[in-house]
């Protein structure tokens, strides 16, 4: 029967991985996939999540299995970590999934659940897995303008026009901060008017916060999920401990339903608690358990925050020295939008065809939106790139 199988795009973000691999150039730069490297290109262990581990090999006595929604005191630290003293936490149903994209996924599950017909609003552009998930799923999506190509900022009154559109039973998608793949983010006032739009059209948000950590801090990056959350009858949220605790390959996210009150909590936890089962029963406990210690322990809980603000300030300070080299060769601020976005991601704004001349011509890999991942960067390629990047055309 599998004859009938329609064959699958492949992932062009993986592809790219694998050309860059195949690459024999020995100054080739990867700027693709969406990893956090430091200086000398590795993807490190954190020093709190890497103790963690070693106390909780000493410390486990049992694998058996956690509870449907994971270890409540997971997500206990997670909610507090995402949603601080914002919404009450008995109006808060929470439940682990398999990474931040299990999270979107079980999401959309809920929001299929709660709405046959719903049609989710997500920004052009959006993380492609977004997109795919939702074709997936059979679920309408509705495009809404968010990346200026002239200012690489955000189109705010094209999306206003656009969410205006949004009714009640329809989910808008959100970034909660550093919007992937653009890097173009909202200010807080922008924020506000998005709430009071939600709030005239009845329209339910949906948060994605996966990088929570990497653009101003823990707490700025929250902000704006946190003023949502507490402003709308109520909404989802998505989270990955992916990136900000480096734990990528252990799978670790957490839906969040947020309600007015107790009751509906009730019914949203049931429900999160059931899709859970129904898709893969208990949530992986690794990562969940390490992100756990972490947070409540305050020595790990210091260590850890100190390395994640480095691993920030590290990035925009790439950001600052990709932008001022960019000034100094083109003699223009056409570049300043570098050092103003946000998080792992700047969108270049340019065609398919220069991206490909940089990688034919520079061995400078990034996704042929012209996404380019800040974090591929150090000191030394920042130059390099910003020659190529000019002499490209660019
Ligand atoms: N949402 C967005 C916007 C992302 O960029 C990512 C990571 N690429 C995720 C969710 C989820 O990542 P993960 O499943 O690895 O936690």
């Amino acid at each position: 029967m599998f004859e009938t199988l329609k064959e699958q795009p492949a992932d062009k973000i993986l592809m790219l991985m694998q050309a860059f691999k195949e690459d024999p150039r020995d100054n080739k730069i990867d700027l693709g996939v969406g990893v956090y490297k430091d200086a000398s290109g590795n993807t490190p262990i954190m020093h709190a999540v890497k103790s963690a581990e070693k106390q909780l090999w000493e410390a486990e006595t049992t694998k058996a299995y956690t509870g449907l929604a994971g270890d409540p005191a997971f997500g206990n630290a997670m909610v507090a970590l995402v949603l601080g003293d914002s919404v009450p936490r008995a109006n808060v149903a929470a439940a682990a999934t398999p990474g931040g994209t299990g999270a979107v996924r079980q999401g959309f599950d809920m929001l299929l659940a709660a709405n046959p017909d719903v049609r989710v609003f997500v920004s052009n552009p959006t993380w492609p897995n977004h997109l795919s998930i939702l074709k997936h799923m059979g679920i309408e999506t509705v495009p809404y303008r968010y990346f200026d190509d002239e200012t690489r900022g955000v189109d705010f009154d094209g999306m206003m026009a656009d969410l205006a559109q949004a009714k009640k039973g329809d989910a808008v998608l959100l970034h909660g901060c550093c919007h992937n793949p653009t890097g173009a983010n909202l200010n807080m006032a922008q924020w506000k008017e998005v709430v009071a739009l939600l709030l005239k059209t009845g329209a339910t948000p949906m948060i994605d916060i996966a990088y929570q950590g990497f653009g101003d801090g823990l707490d700025e990056d929250a902000a704006a999920t946190r003023l949502v959350a507490s402003s709308v009858p109520e909404c989802l949220i998505a989270a990955s401990c992916s990136k900000n605790f480096g734990i990528y390959r252990e799978r670790t996210g957490l839906l969040m339903a947020v309600s007015q009150d107790a009751s509906a909590q009730k019914l949203n936890q049931g429900t999160l608690n059931y899709l859970n089962r129904q898709n893969f029963s208990f949530p992986p406990d690794h990562g969940a358990r390490l992100v756990t210690m972490v947070l409540t322990d305050d020595t790990l809980r210091a260590d850890w925050m100190a390395e994640l603000e480095a691993v920030r300030k590290s990035m925009l300070d790439l950001r600052e020295q990709l932008a001022s080299e960019l000034q100094r060769l083109s003699g223009s601020d056409r570049f300043s939008f570098i050092a103003q976005h946000r998080g792992m991601f700047s969108r270049l704004g340019t065609t398919p065809e220069l991206v490909e001349k940089l990688r034919a011509d520079h061995g400078i890999y990034m996704v042929g939106d012209s996404r380019l991942n800040i974090a591929g960067l150090n000191k030394t390629t920042v130059p390099i790139l910003a020659k190529a990047i000019i002499d490209v055309g660019i």
